[in-house]
């Protein structure tokens, strides 16, 4: 039966959620509380930009708008690490061929609002949710122009407004729902490396760039324009911080002493630093998602992240897929969809904020680590040989729709399995032998 359906938030997953729904023969209007992004895009080189992986394009592909999507995107095949003095080295993603995709934040947004236009959603602007009726499904905005309050009735809420949502703060004042906000002791801050002469990319556009220094590091990932969006994250306090970070001379010395080969790149870089935001980084959980027939969460309303696994979009994405298979299986039984849902999608929010942690590690720290580097080297080769026993974590994550609870506890496994491998005596040697190959098959 057609439902009348309400969507907070017009961002990449609010967006997203609407053409699934859309698409199944639902009314669906969408409230976004800033005013229209897509009136403002005039450079994409001042846009953040996000790493889209296979999660990611499985939902678009299922809705049908993963080809226009990919006008936008640079493949990205290898990391490429930058060491104190410059001197580069690389790591594959993943199989010849395999890539993540570099993609503008507002540019995938504002193709995401033009394509849930086209396909029938009415969106609506400047309208900030201030409460939410979750008996009746519905919910009062304040326009955010006039002042002026509006009630919106429906059969379902969707709360797709992000980390701070609003929706999910009335599930919580309202209906005890459990929350727990942790901030991480570390902030970021984002730099723009600019194109060249005639809009070249001045490093490798085709790589994720990292700068890993330990407890601290820098990224970078290509934009269309040729410029790169970069990434400091950093200490909020303490060695090393934001905290320490202030004057011109402060922030040049740091960077020309630490990031020696990226300062060159841009030119008016304590100008920038002086302009964009210093942010803070936390993990949100909260459950249920839903309240009965007549409310879900989805994407970082319900599970925000770090985001050092590129996965929060691709996880509120995979959100949107996993609801149209349950609708499909349930039918118009939505109460027992939604429970579904809570239930099914709750453990791979948890998955996916623990593989986010575990990663910044791996990033900052052991990207840098020449041990580290032969271990992925081992399990790429044995992958290889034995695709069916083994898919390296980071593979799983990124190349595979395998559930990030899943992912997550196998890749703990292949952790133990791999300390073992790696205590072989002359490994660095060894490690291409048939006997390391055995041994890992006798592991596994
Ligand atoms: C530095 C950084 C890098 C990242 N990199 C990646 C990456 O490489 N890959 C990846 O997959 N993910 C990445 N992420 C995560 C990704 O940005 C988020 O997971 C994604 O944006 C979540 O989408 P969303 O639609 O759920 O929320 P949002 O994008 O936050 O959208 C929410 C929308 O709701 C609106 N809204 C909020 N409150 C209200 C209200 N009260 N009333 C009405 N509207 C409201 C907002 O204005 C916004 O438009 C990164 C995040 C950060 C911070």
């Amino acid at each position: 039966m057609k439902k009348d359906i309400t969507i907070v938030g017009a961002g990449l997953v609010g967006s997203l959620c609407s053409l699934y729904m859309t698409s199944r023969g639902h009314n669906v209007r969408i409230f976004e509380k800033r005013k229209d992004l897509r009136s403002e895009i005039i450079s994409a080189g001042k846009s953040i930009n996000l790493a889209l992986s296979e999660r990611g394009l499985t939902a678009l592909k299922k809705v049908g708008v993963h080809e226009e999507v990919m006008k936008i995107a640079i493949p990205m095949y290898r990391r490429i690490m930058h060491d104190e003095k410059g001197i580069l080295s690389e790591q594959e993603y993943g199989n010849p061929g395999q890539a993540i995709y570099s993609v503008s934040r507002a540019e995938l947004n504002a193709l995401m609002m033009e394509l849930a236009e086209k396909k029938g959603a009415k969106l609506e602007f400047n309208q900030l949710c201030k409460d939410v009726d979750f008996d009746k499904s519905s919910v009062t905005f304040e326009n955010t122009i006039t002042n002026k309050d509006k009630t919106i009735d429906a059969d379902i809420v969707i709360g797709a407004d992000g980390a701070l949502s609003e929706v999910r703060n009335k599930m919580v004042e309202n209906l005890k729902h459990e929350f727990k906000l942790h901030k991480i002791g570390h902030s970021y801050k984002e730099l723009l490396i600019p194109s060249g002469e005639n809009g070249t990319h001045l490093i490798n556009k085709n790589a994720l760039h990292i700068w890993p220094r330990g407890e601290f590091m820098l990224i970078a990932l290509a934009n269309l324009d040729g410029s790169f969006t970069c990434t400091l994250f950093a200490p909020t306090t303490g060695d090393n911080s934001f905290e320490n970070l202030n004057t011109k001379e402060e922030v040049e010395t740091y960077f020309n002493q630490v990031y020696p080969d990226f300062t060159p790149l841009v030119p008016n870089l304590f100008e920038q630093w002086e302009e964009n935001p210093t942010s803070s980084l936390g993990i949100v959980r909260t459950y249920p998602w839903h309240v009965k027939d007549n409310a879900i969460l989805v994407g970082d309303s319900a599970h925000a992240t770090v985001p050092f696994y590129g996965q929060g979009m691709n996880a509120g994405f995979e959100d949107c897929r996993v609801m149209d298979e349950l609708m499909d299986k349930h039918g118009e039984d939505l109460k027992s969809c939604f429970a579904e849902y809570s239930q099914e999608r709750k453990p791979n929010g948890d998955g996916v904020q623990d593989l986010s942690m575990q990663n910044y590690v791996v990033m900052r720290d052991k990207t840098a680590d020449p041990k580290f580097l032969l271990q992925k080297k081992i399990e790429q080769k044995f992958a290889n040989s034995y695709p069916e026993k083994w898919i390296p974590l980071y593979s799983m994550v990124s190349f595979t729709n395998i559930s990030y609870s899943d992912a997550w506890e196998i890749g703990m496994k292949q952790e133990k399995m791999m300390e073992e491998i790696m205590k072989t005596p002359n490994i660095e040697k060894e490690w291409e032998s048939d006997e390391i190959m055995r041994k890992m098959c006798s592991l596994v």
